[in-house]
This record gives structure tokens, C-alpha cells and sequence, in this order.
């Protein structure tokens, strides 16, 4: 007799617009988000292509509007994606987001998972329930690729979003209305897997599921396991400023040195939570700088004096593609503290020349790397 192995594929719902309901028949395109339960929709459309041979275990990791998306929730889908990872029936997950932070948790989870097993994560555009809705689609492209990725061995996390699939690593939300909201540096369209029998072999060519790139490749610093970012709940403070026209000197970044000032003053040292101000002490500053990383000049000595007080800052752009082979607008400075702290990767130097570091990563996904690296930092000297 033959040994049965039951194969699994894990659906994690966290809510979004893809879970949304509209309010009313008077109020057109008005909705909540984050109203259905997975099972709910799990259950609507339950079964289009499924493969015979997979379970399926449906999970409801928390039900929110992705604006609101914190750590606390992240932690919680990280927990049941360690879990899944750590079990060999399971083959692959697919979890269903709010499109608002979207790429945030996309990014997040290419950093900290494995990547022997695929992960694809999908939203909506549309309510649910919405005549225009796009949800199903989404939801049935994404299952569908979910398969064939399974189906090649291929792991790593990837975005389904409007019939294209997009790479964890670069995949930003570029519209607010638009189904197609999605734009990465390489989407790989997915018309003909639409139209095709999700079983057909010949749906997508090989080339069009490529592996995503190398997180060292945008970040070659130390950053953490994902056993040791569960046993964190608390992130290190992590704050993004932005350079504009008409940046006041005495703006944003120097209310962050006055606070760190006062900080010292009281004598809370950095690793103490301070009772008053509620906020935890600022670690790191990330800049969302001009056009190839540049940023106003007024900026200059409220960031050198934030970081002589030892807080990290990574400068990024506020533009969304082009940021390979720059290398950023230096912000050299005697007293700063690196990247590095003396950490290295294996298969790069963690050594930055000095100065705040250029990262080519979007503002947002730089302030997860910087607060995952100080995270894993902190662990390291403790
Ligand atoms: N505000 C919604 C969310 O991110 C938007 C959406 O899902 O499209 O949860």
C-alpha cells in the first residue's frame, strides 16, 4: 500500500478592501474594509482549480484596514507563517492584505522567510461585494500562481495583483483608484494564466517566475531571523522625514534632537523606556531624499547632530524607480555612528565608509531593513 501524504496550502486573511463591504446602496463606492471573514471568502470561491491532491487551511491572522497595519499585527502573521514554514505538508501560502501597506508586508516577509516555500500575497481594489469588484480575480490569480510556483519548487514571496505577478523587493502601490494599482521594476504579466486551466503547463513560461532578488543585493547588512524578530514585540524607533521645497531648518529633524536632548538630560539612556514622553528613544532616522538621494542643504546640521546623539540615518529617494547604481548624496560626518556597529554578513561587508548610508530601497521598506538591522544589532551587543 501506498504511503499518503497530505499536502497543504496555508490561507492567511488579515482583512483589506478585498475583505470589504460597501455601506449602502446611497453611498456609491463607499465601504469598510476588513468586514468578511476569510472563511467567508475562502468559501466563495473555494475549489476554482484546486489541485486534488492540497488541503487547504484557512487562518483569520487579524481583520483590519491596512493603513493601521503596526507590528503587533505583524508579529502575529509572522507567527503563523513560522509555523507553516516549519511544517513539511505544508507547501505554500497565500494571504489576502489591504493594498494601503501592501508592499511593506511583502517586503517584510521576503526578508524574514525562508525561501523554500512560495508565498502570494493579494488584495483588492474594490469592496467585495462591489459590482466592479476585483477581489476574485485577484484572489483566483493568485491561487493559481501559488500552484505553479509549487508546482517548480519555487519559493520566495511574490505580489498577484490586476493579472500581473510583482517581486516582493520592488512591487509599490502607485494609484489609488486604479485596479491596476500595482508597478514593480519587473512585473510578470499574467493574461494568458487568466484564460488558461491553472493546471495547463504551458500558462506561463518559466522565465516569467524568476526568482526575486537577493535581499543582500539591497541591503548588505545584518538583519535578523525571524525567531528573533518574534521574540522582539518592540522595534526599535524607526521615524521617516521627508526633504521638500521649503524644509524649515528648525523642522521635523531638529524637534527630533531637541527631544533626544532633553532625553539625555532626564539621563534616560537609550535602552530604557522612558516613562515620560510615552515614546520609545529614537534609533534611527530614515530620509525620503530628492530625485538620486539628495536632500536640502538645510537638513545638514539637524542630521549630523542626530547622528552624534547615535542615531542611525539611512537616506533614500522619494522617487520610485531608478535608485540602482546610485549612491546617494553623502552626508559625511566624525562622530557617526555606521551601519555596521562591527557586523558583517557572510557574503558582504557590513563596513559603511562613514557618513549616514544610501539604501535603494523605497522610504517605507528602508524603515523596516533599518529597524530589522538595529533590531539584530542590539542583539548582538546585548
Ligand atoms: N484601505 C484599504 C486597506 O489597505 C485599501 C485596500 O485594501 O485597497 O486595507
Amino acid at each position: 500500500m501506498k504511503a499518503s501524504f497530505v499536502q497543504k496550502i496555508v490561507v492567511l486573511g488579515t482583512g483589506g478592501t478585498i475583505a470589504g463591504l460597501s455601506v449602502g446602496p446611497q453611498e456609491r463606492g463607499q465601504y469598510r474594509a476588513g468586514e468578511l471573514s476569510i472563511e467567508r471568502i475562502w468559501g466563495q470561491v473555494n475549489g476554482v482549480g484546486l489541485e486534488p491532491h492540497f488541503d487547504v487551511d484557512v487562518h483569520q491572522v487579524c481583520q483590519i484596514d491596512s493603513k493601521d497595519m503596526a507590528h503587533a499585527h505583524w508579529h502575529l502573521l509572522l507567527a503563523h507563517l513560522q509555523t507553516a514554514m516549519a511544517d513539511p505538508a505544508v507547501r505554500g501560502i497565500l494571504i489576502t492584505h489591504g493594498t494601503d501597506t501592501l508592499e511593506e508586508t511583502a517586503f517584510l516577509l521576503s526578508w524574514l522567510l525562508p525561501h523554500d516555500k512560495p508565498v502570494v500575497l493579494t488584495g483588492a481594489m474594490r469592496a467585495w461585494d462591489a459590482p466592479d469588484s476585483d477581489g476574485r480575480q485577484n484572489l483566483q490569480d493568485a491561487w493559481a500562481v501559488l500552484q505553479r510556483l509549487i508546482a517548480r519548487s519555487m519559493g520566495g514571496v511574490r505580489v498577484v495583483m490586476a493579472g500581473e505577478v510583482h517581486p516582493a523587493g520592488s512591487v509599490q502601490k502607485m494609484h489609488a483608484q486604479s485596479l491596476h494599482a500595482f508597478e514593480s521594476e519587473a512585473p510578470m504579466p499574467l493574461s494568458r494564466l487568466t484564460q488558461d486551466p491553472p493546471t495547463s503547463p504551458q500558462s506561463l513560461g518559466s522565465g516569467q517566475f524568476e526568482a526575486p532578488r537577493s535581499v543582500e543585493d539591497v541591503w548588505p547588512y545584518v538583519r535578523p531571523s525571524l525567531a528573533q524578530v518574534l521574540a522582539h514585540p518592540q522595534w526599535p524607533r524607526v521615524e521617516v522625514v521627508m526633504s521638500h521645497a521649503g524644509v524649515e531648518p528648525a523642522g521635523v529633524v531638529l524637534a527630533l534632537v531637541e527631544q533626544l536632548e532633553r532625553e539625555r538630560e532626564l539621563g534616560l539612556g537609550r535602552e530604557a523606556a522612558p516613562a515620560t514622553p510615552r515614546l520609545a528613544p529614537l534609533r534611527g532616522l530614515v530620509v525620503s531624499g530628492t530625485g538620486s538621494g539628495t536632500w536640502a542643504e538645510s537638513l545638514r546640521e539637524p542630521l549630523l547632530s542626530l547622528m552624534s546623539l547615535g542615531v542611525t540615518v539611512v537616506l533614500t529617494s522619494r522617487v520610485p524607480w531608478g535608485h540602482e547604481g546610485l549612491s546617494g548624496h553623502p552626508l559625511p560626518g566624525p562622530k557617526t555612528p555606521t551601519l555596521a556597529s562591527g557586523l558583517t554578513t557572510s557574503a558582504h561587508s557590513a563596513h559603511s565608509p562613514g557618513g549616514a548610508q544610501w539604501s535603494q530601497l523605497s522610504p517605507v521598506k528602508a524603515r523596516i531593513a533599518l529597524a530589522l538591522h538595529l533590531l539584530a544589532s542590539q542583539e548582538a551587543t546585548a
